[in-house]
């Protein structure tokens, strides 16, 4: 059976356009991609990092695989790209996080699904707003239009130019 995964991937360290663009590589050797927002750039989130702005992306996949075994893939695909986990919320040149997962709702100590920061974060609402706007979280039981309208993050977010 397939289900429809939401992801956010980004980081702020090295060639970040180049990052992303490896982490949807690898995604599609592994999973069916079947869209994926534009690029956006966000100023760093939870005042730890130091490395500068990151760029973000919202990316859909088809997969079989089940919640864990997705996690352990995407966790794979982070180290591939030189992830190390030196600091909760830091600079790193690739983070993957699981939105959505179909429906489903998952808690435990290695997975919470849906996202736990989703709602929050602005730099995800947004890109997920372009491609999922109808979505409705299996929880808050709000779409992503409505969640990003209450949405307090001030945090800047616009549509990232490559020729900038
Ligand atoms: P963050 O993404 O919050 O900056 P990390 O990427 O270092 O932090 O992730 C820390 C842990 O979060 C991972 O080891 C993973 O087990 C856990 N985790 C819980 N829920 C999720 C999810 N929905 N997607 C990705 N990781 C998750
Ligand atoms: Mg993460």
């Amino acid at each position: 059976m397939q289900t429809e995964v939401v992801l956010a991937i980004g980081g702020n360290k090295g060639d970040r356009a180049d990052f992303l663009q490896k982490a949807m590589d690898a995604l599609s050797r592994q999973a069916t991609l079947v869209g994926s927002s534009q690029i956006y750039e966000t100023e760093a989130w939870g005042g730890v990092a130091t490395s500068g702005n990151f760029l973000n992306q919202v990316v859909l996949i088809h997969t079989q695989m089940d919640p864990i075994v997705l996690l352990e893939v995407i966790q794979g695909i982070e180290e591939q790209l030189g992830r190390t986990r030196e600091q909760h919320w830091g600079d790193r040149t690739m983070d993957i996080d699981i939105l959505y997962f179909g429906d489903q709702v998952c808690d435990t100590p290695s997975l919470t699904i849906p996202h736990p920061y989703l709602a929050q974060r602005r730099f995800v609402l947004q890109p997920l707003a372009e491609i999922l706007p109808t979505k409705k979280h299996p929880l808050l039981k709000k779409t992503t239009l409505e969640l990003l309208a209450e949405c307090t993050d001030l945090g800047q977010v616009s549509v990232w130019n490559q020729a900038k």
